[in-house]
């Protein structure tokens, strides 16, 4: 096996910028002052606030140091599954930190902003081409957000039906957001488990929709990187009973210009624009993740929407069935000028992505499923799940692995999720990955199951080639210590 990346070369120790400073250095040179010295009250300001002084030199390199000790896509593989951690092509960045977009100020009046309300538009109808829905919000700024929003859809539907229902079904592979987007919006959620094939049992909706159900939340592919193969029979149960089905898009980087979700059923769908479109992610946002909906839901989207008439664009707040206002403004404007800028350079090709991302995760599937255990053997989408089942007999665990993962220079997947796997290994690899790194991650992972067999020992000690070596995860969390 080739050197690992990221574990060689210097590893600097940095002190904080308070332990370097040095009484009366300075990073500037202040201009002789014009004007006489004035005494400052010092029962005003005290002692003034405590900055190390420094030079210029001491300030960049510290934060360039500390830079590198930032692992990103960019650095090296970041399989991450569920998060859809992909390369972001930098032609992206560089348009939308053009100067007519990045200096924009979201207060000028539509007159002045046809351009940026322009972009809006057009993103708007290629985010309902890419899905198939008719109508599309750019506001809400997270996929949390969008589901939100999707949920609040939800209720002004049932409200204007004339009975506003109570709970919502969420299939237990659902992520997180899914079940606290609908409390928030003061619905109760009602778990559906999975089938033995990982997917949803059209049987087990049929068996708890009911009248009083405002509707179920899919996730699809799911978050065991499964195509709900029963989507169009579990909406239809869902719609007889009068309900609204959520689809939760988060998984779209595994069929962009495949699948046309508006025609399985779906009645709103959030994109997370940060994952499959373009925009970097993992440092807590900002996002950006739009809601798609059928025609009959158009009329509860957000306030404002981009109107067109005779070429000029506005923004109006003309719908009186909207849900209202969900965002500042109309969503975070860098995000989709990314997301408008990667879909106009891919074009049609877009749906290799995701055909890439698809072939990616299946080959990796196929290359390791003899190491570790595969507990839905079946195609999957965009990302495989393992588990630890084959090495629980060495006492190593999915933790043991993903942290060896780390002296090998590679982020670990996601790992104990989704919670229907004990022990899971999430793997993404999405469409950035060549061939050659691919095989070197799946190199990587059978050199570890090796380890695990020979000395396991070695994997409870990793990461050992990291400057910060295996943590007390409860005490770091509890008692974090921040000095380098
Ligand atoms: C990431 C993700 C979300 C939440 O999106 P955020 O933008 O992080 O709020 C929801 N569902 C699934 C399946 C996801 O992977």
């Amino acid at each position: 096996m080739k050197e690992p990346i990221g574990t060689t070369g210097l590893i600097l120790n940095e002190p904080l910028l308070w332990e370097k400073g040095s009484p009366g250095r300075m990073g500037m040179s202040i201009p002789a002052s014009d004007v006489p010295d004035a005494e400052i009250d010092s029962e005003l300001v005290g002692d003034g606030p405590d900055f190390p002084d420094l030079g210029e030199l001491d300030v960049v390199r510290h934060y360039t140091r500390l830079s590198t000790w930032n692992f990103g896509v960019d650095t090296g593989m970041y399989p991450l599954g569920s998060c859809t951690m992909k390369y972001n092509p930098k032609t992206n960045e560089r348009q939308a930190a053009l100067p007519g977009f990045a200096n924009a100020h979201p207060l000028l009046p539509p007159e002045l902003s046809q351009g940026a309300l322009k972009l809006y538009s057009q993103l708007q109808q290629y985010l309902a081409e890419v899905t198939g829905f008719p109508a599309v919000s750019l506001q809400p700024a997270a996929g949390s957000h969008g589901e939100l929003t999707g949920m609040m859809i939800f209720h002004a539907y049932h409200l204007s039906q004339g009975k506003p229902r109570t709970k919502v079904l969420i299939p237990d592979t659902a992520h997180g957001t899914n079940p606290a987007s609908a409390a928030l919006c003061g619905y109760k959620s009602i778990p559906v488990k999975s089938n033995a094939q990982g997917v949803l049992d059209p049987a087990d909706i049929a068996a708890v929709m009911d009248e009083d159900t405002a509707g179920i939340m899919v996730t699809n592919p799911n978050t065991l990187g499964l195509f709900e193969d029963h989507i169009g029979e579990v909406a239809d149960i869902v719609h007889n009973k009068g309900g609204l089905v959520y689809g939760d898009g988060a998984n779209m980087n595994a069929i962009m210009g495949i699948v046309n979700v508006g025609c399985t059923g779906v009645d709103v769908l959030h994109l997370n624009l940060h994952k499959s479109f373009s925009t970097p992610h993992g440092g807590g946002g900002p996002g950006s993740g739009p809601v798609c909906v059928t025609e009959r839901l158009e009329r509860f989207l957000p306030v404002p929407r981009v109107v067109e008439q005779d070429g000029q664009y506005t923004l109006s707040d003309d719908f009186p069935d909207s849900i209202g206002k969900i965002h500042a403004f109309y969503g975070n404007f860098g995000i989709l000028v990314r997301a408008y800028s990667y879909i106009r350079s891919l074009g049609a090709d877009l749906r290799k992505v995701s055909q890439y991302a698809v072939l990616n995760a299946n080959y990796i599937k196929e290359s390791l499923k003899d190491t570790f255990h595969l507990p839905y053997d079946r195609p999957c989408m965009h990302e495989c799940v393992f588990n630890d089942a084959k090495q629980e007999t060495f006492s190593v665990t999915t933790l043991d692995i993903a942290k060896r993962l780390i002296d090998n220079g590679v982020h670990p997947p996601t790992i104990y999720f989704p919670l229907v796997v004990p022990g899971a290994l999430m793997i993404e690899p999405t469409e950035s990955e060549c061939k050659e790194d691919i095989d070197r991650f799946i190199d990587t992972l059978k050199a570890i199951a090796a380890e695990a067999r020979e000395k396991p020992d070695a994997l409870h000690a990793a990461p050992v080639n990291t400057k910060v070596k295996r943590l007390d995860e409860t005490l770091a969390a509890r008692k974090p210590c921040l000095r380098g």
